[in-house]
């Protein structure tokens, strides 16, 4: 007997995590991506939680994928210093590496891009996923990994909103090649943080955009936590140069000339030497506003939301794109588990998924919270690692 048709919206890395593992089970596998043309990195590195990878790493996957490691997770002070380090163990990667792995396997006749969901509907035994251009496809299951912003979510859930933290990251890349030799030799092999006045900053290398290990060659990610108040100033920040308010990212270029030269000024008397370069050389830094999601649902008969589209974490550690591939995984497991019967797998599926986003929301607003209000982050502390289940993992 054939599998159920599972039909996915969003084909970023968590909706193809879930596409690969499906169609590994034999089951009928279509995404339908938004985008027209092929996605393309946003601007920075990922950290490669295992959950990132299970995908390679079971099928014995190919060794060729540039990462690097990075051996020591390291805070220094406003002069430079090394004030704590310890020995640690993460791999970063860029987001177009892991894409395109993935894309290299899926099968290309079953990704359609331009394809937008903006509806769907649903019957007892189907659904059916109704597409911008007009075109309708008929499923037996539909999984949407659309994102923070999901379509999905706003049909289903239309009181669901996220909840501005009060505080953004800046981020930038800054390439190597520019930086003098002592910066460079602080950023070798390790992480670095800086704990700020109610803020933080942490610069990790990660490979260049043509995957790039070489020290000297890699870039400089950097991301910087600061604190915007809801009164109007956050507002201002968010609004480009030509006056369109923005939701979730500033992308370079955009954020107006003001709030960048009192960023660069901040970075000037605050920040220590080499992050102050890292900062200053990046020729064009972002603005990601830091939110809160979180759903009380995410199956909702034949249709289910997954990833950021049902959790937005913060991203204090690194692992929201770890979260969407833990929930394909968990699909995969109990749709294995249940035979396809899609009624008994998603009972199975949901409240597990759903005490995982629960868990890590909390994990992620408290530690902001600590950072950006209280001020009790310190150099050092054992539980600011990067992890989706816990510190590490
Ligand atoms: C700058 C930055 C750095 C990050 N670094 C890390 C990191 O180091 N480690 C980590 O684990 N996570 C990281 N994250 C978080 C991670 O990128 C997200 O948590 C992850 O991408 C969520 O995956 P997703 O599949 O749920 O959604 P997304 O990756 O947002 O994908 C949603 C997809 O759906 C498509 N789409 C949207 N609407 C529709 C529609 N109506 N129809 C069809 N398609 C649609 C979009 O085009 C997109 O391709 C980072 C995020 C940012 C912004």
């Amino acid at each position: 007997m054939p599998g159920p048709k599972i039909l996915i919206a969003g084909g970023s890395i968590g909706g193809l995590t879930a596409g690969l593992l499906l169609a590994d089970l034999g089951f009928d596998v279509e995404i339908f991506e938004r985008s027209s043309a092929a996605l393309q990195e946003r601007g920075t590195g990922i950290v490669v939680l295992p959950i990132t990878e299970r995908y390679f790493a079971e099928r014995g996957g190919d060794a060729e994928r540039p990462s690097l490691e990075l051996t020591y997770w390291s805070y220094i002070d406003s002069t430079g210093t090394i004030t704590h380090a310890d020995p640690d163990h993460f791999r970063f990667s860029g987001w177009n590496t892991v894409y395109r792995a993935m894309m290299d396997v899926f099968d290309a006749d079953r990704y359609h891009l331009d394809s937008e969901m903006v509806g769907f509907d649903q019957r007892a035994d189907g659904v059916t996923l109704h597409l911008a251009d007009g075109r309708s496809v008929e499923g037996d299951l539909l999984v949407c990994s659309d994102g923070i912003a999901s379509t999905a979510r706003r049909i289903l859930l239309p009181e669901v909103e996220p909840t501005y933290s009060g505080y953004v990251a800046w981020r930038g890349v800054t390439e190597e090649r520019f930086l003098s030799p002592s910066t460079l030799e602080t950023v070798r092999d390790a992480m670095v943080y800086q704990v700020l006045d109610h803020s933080h900053i942490l610069v990790y290398a990660i490979p260049d955009h043509e995957g790039d290990t070489t020290p000297g060659a890699r870039i400089i990610n950097s991301v910087w936590y600061r604190n915007y108040p809801d009164d109007g100033t956050f507002e201002a920040l968010m609004t480009d140069r030509d006056g369109n308010r923005r939701t979730t990212t500033m992308p370079p270029g955009t954020i107006s000339s003001r709030f960048v030269d009192e960023m660069l000024s901040t970075a000037r008397s605050t920040l220590a030497p080499p992050l102050r370069e890292i900062v200053e050389k990046c020729p064009g830094p972002l603005v990601q506003a830091i939110y809160d999601l979180e759903v009380d649902q995410m199956a909702f008969g034949r249709v289910i939301i997954m990833g950021d589209a049902a959790f937005g974490l913060r991203p204090h550690v690194a692992a929201g794109q770890a979260k969407a591939c833990a929930d394909a995984w968990a699909l995969r497991d109990a749709m294995a588990g249940t035979g396809g019967d899609i009624e008994s797998a998603l009972a199975i599926w949901e409240p597990q998924q759903l005490a995982l986003g629960r868990m890590a929301v909390d994990r992620t607003r408290r530690m902001g919270i600590r950072s950006q209000f209280e001020g009790s982050m310190f150099p050092g502390d054992p539980t600011w690692k990067f992890g989706l289940w816990e510190p590490g993992n």
